[in-house]
């Protein structure tokens, strides 16, 4: 049994709202947002690192992302939006199940250097 707060949103364990869901993944809505709008892309397989992931595994994640650009009404896209995946401790990863941070709705405030 995999004590994993995203794998209990995946298997219904846990109720959560869904913005969206297929085969591969499902999105919803963080519970604290770092922008106006933040998502997560969970993909229903369970792994912590894209180091960790098979080739199959890696190119599911490539179809998730295809498919979150695909969202632009359901995710407010329109005017662009930033994509990031935690890896480990020094970028903060707190949940330890592979996920897409999605944010979008506001010009962001951080770049990069
Ligand atoms: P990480 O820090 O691992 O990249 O991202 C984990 C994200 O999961 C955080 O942004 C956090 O706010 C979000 N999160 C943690 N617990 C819950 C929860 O119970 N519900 C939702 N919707 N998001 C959560
Ligand atoms: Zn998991």
């Amino acid at each position: 049994m995999c004590d994993c707060l995203f794998c209990k949103f995946v298997s219904g364990e846990i109720p959560v709202n869904k913005v969206y869901e297929d085969d591969k993944m499902i999105i919803i809505r963080d519970i604290n947002p770092q922008a106006k709008n933040h998502f997560l892309g969970i993909p229903k397989a369970h792994f912590k690192l894209i180091s960790e992931a098979t080739p199959e595994q890696v190119a599911m994640i490539g179809e998730c992302l295809k498919t979150i650009s695909s969202l632009t009404e359901e995710l407010s896209l329109q005017n662009g939006y930033r994509l990031v995946i935690n890896q480990g401790d020094d970028a903060g990863q707190t949940v330890f199940h592979l996920h897409i941070h999605i944010l979008s709705g506001q010009k962001m405030n951080w770049q990069p250097a």
